[in-house]
């Protein structure tokens, strides 16, 4: 599927293993709900941690620049997901 490999690209290798470090070390609360991030919570924990893409991947935003990574909770990241699916289905269907 087109829009899953897209939400992919760029999750994967040395470089975004280490913007993902600088990420969760320089920032702590959540850009999408402006709430304290708890990094210490295990990784399938609704609230834990994991870096989203400001300008998301689909709509051009860079993969690996700093400037378009933010710290934010799983829930958010991917209730912000649903909701492009939701927008890029409407898009396709016009
Ligand atoms: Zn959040």
């Amino acid at each position: 599927m087109v829009d899953k490999y897209t939400h992919d690209l760029g999750r994967k290798g040395a470089r975004w293993e280490e913007v993902k470090r600088l990420v969760f070390a320089t920032q702590t609360h959540c850009w999408r709900c402006g709430r304290y991030v708890d990094q210490s919570l295990p990784p399938n924990d609704r609230m834990s941690r994991t870096v989203g893409h400001v300008v998301a991947l689909a709509d051009g935003g860079r993969p690996l620049d700093l400037d378009n990574l933010r710290l934010e909770h799983r829930s958010c990241n991917s209730k912000a997901g649903r909701a492009m699916q939701a927008r890029l289905r409407r898009s396709e269907s016009l």
